[in-house]
């Protein structure tokens, strides 16, 4: 079994329904994760800007700090066999309009807005994962 971290992006907080629909996929035995911990949070800049540094001087960099900055956001620690790719397929492709067309069953092809307004994050790599669960989640994860 493995843990994965998972952000649920300012955009999806926005609408509580949106959220339960999220966490009742999450939560029915199909998804084959399982919530560990859950927080909601709200990012300055320099947390923003420190968590997404690997984009920094990307074009889309400045859109995507307001955006991460915009309100309040959910992390969740999600445990289960590959987790992290299981969330991974589950949100999909980056690009909500492209995963409209190869990948209309997911979870940003239903709720992503834009490019940049994608509605969901998940960890890559398990590396990353144990990162940025330290990171959300410090007490149970201290790194
Ligand atoms: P995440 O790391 O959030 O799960 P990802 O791994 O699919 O997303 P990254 O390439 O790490 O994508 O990009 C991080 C975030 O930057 C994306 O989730 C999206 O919000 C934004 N982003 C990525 N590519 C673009 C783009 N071409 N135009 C606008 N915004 C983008």
């Amino acid at each position: 079994r493995q843990v994965t971290l998972a952000l649920l992006k300012p955009d999806l907080c926005a609408d509580p329904l949106r959220v339960r629909a999220v966490v009742n996929i999450l939560e029915s035995a199909d998804s084959g994760l399982e919530i560990l911990h859950r927080r909601r949070l709200l990012w300055s800049e320099e947390e923003a800007g420190h968590f997404y540094a690997e984009h920094k001087g990307r074009f889309f960099y400045e859109r995507l700090v307001g955006y991460m900055t915009s309100r309040a956001f959910e992390a969740l620690a999600l445990e289960g066999p590959n987790a992290i790719q299981q969330w991974r397929s589950l949100i999909g492709p980056t690009q909500p309009v492209r995963a409209r067309i190869s990948m209309p069953m997911t979870l940003r092809a239903m709720y992503g807005l834009t490019d940049t307004r994608n509605s969901f994050h998940g960890s890559d790599s398990p590396e990353t994962a144990r990162a940025e669960l330290a990171l959300f989640f410090p007490k149970f994860y201290p790194g």
